[in-house]
């Protein structure tokens, strides 16, 4: 069964009504699953809050205080994108925590799933584009204290480059990131990740699908990774509002299934987290992101 994490936080958030990040998603794909009996209760975990200590232990002490006490800078915020709330910060601190889950879950069973996380452009002292705390980095940094985990690969197919990510993994040697992204997209000013695969504007599913296999299965040939951690954004898709890729909804899903499938040949644990999806068309959005529970679910059986 396919463990799949989910707190009613994540689209606990109050924002003004034109803003861009699509708040109820998360709570959409979760009752979607529910009503249509695609998911039953007991596949559904919950995060405990990860505390102000536990996250100071990936981002610098002052930042995560000043977000903790609303003390922040204004700009800073303005970089977030989200304006300050109490309800934000118990959103981060469940998100991060829950990624962390996630990959313990995959740990144990073999591959998981997290309605929500992606937040790779938060960097060590400041968060920028929707991301507060780096939750990708955060469940690296706990599953390598299992005694089995001696290296991670980050695999993230987000459209948007994983800039955060990639600073904050420079210099860990046991923390392997590739961003597969287009090119011609936020952030303006890209980071440097082990492996960066820029795409075109309006790359298409074969081009696409080839690139994502070809990078997958070099990277598990030369490390060997004893989890993955992969960023599942659907903002690749030709509708995407944030995205200038040309991947149709049977693209998402086949990139679900490849990704799936090499991790399972290569019997590796797989997290997954759905990552980043803009379009305003809540029932195409949920469709997209399910893929990715479809396509796990598949291979659990
Ligand atoms: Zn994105």
């Amino acid at each position: 069964m396919l463990p799949i994490v989910y707190h009613p936080s994540y689209s606990d958030l109050d924002l003004p009504s034109n803003h861009r990040f699509p708040t109820s998603k998360y709570r959409d794909i979760y009752q979607y699953l529910l009503d249509n009996q695609l998911a039953n209760p007991q596949q559904f975990y919950m995060p405990e809050p990860a505390s102000i200590d536990d996250i100071k232990t990936i981002h610098c002490p002052d930042y995560v205080e000043s977000l903790f006490n609303n003390t922040i800078d204004p700009k800073v915020m303005r970089r977030i994108g989200f304006p300050w709330s109490e309800k934000l910060v118990y959103r981060s601190r469940h998100s991060i925590a829950g990624t962390a889950l996630t990959a313990k879950l995959a740990l144990e069973h073999g591959r998981a799933i997290h309605l929500t996380g992606g937040y790779h452009h938060a960097h060590y002292d400041f968060g920028s584009g929707f991301c507060v705390f780096n939750d990708l980095i955060y469940a690296a940094v706990q599953a390598l204290k299992e005694p089995n985990v001696d290296n991670v690969l980050i695999f993230d197919c987000d459209v948007h480059q994983g800039d955060g990510t990639a600073t904050m993994a420079q210099g860990n040697d046991s923390i392997i990131t590739c961003s597969l992204h287009c090119g011609k997209n936020f952030p303006a000013r890209k980071a440097l990740s082990d492996y960066d695969i820029e795409l075109d504007k309006g790359t298409s599913n074969d081009d696409y699908l080839a690139t994502v296999e070809e990078t997958l299965n070099l990277l598990i040939r030369l490390h060997q990774p004893d989890l993955i951690l992969y960023d599942a954004g659907v903002d690749i898709h030709q509708d995407d509002d944030l995205g200038y890729l040309n991947i149709c909804d049977q693209g998402i899903a086949q990139r679900d299934k490849l990704v799936f499938t090499l991790a399972k040949q290569h019997h590796i644990p797989i997290a997954a987290v759905i990552g980043g999806g803009y379009s305003r068309d809540k029932q195409q959005l949920i469709q997209r992101h399910f893929n990715l529970i479809q396509q796990a679910t598949k291979l659990c059986i």
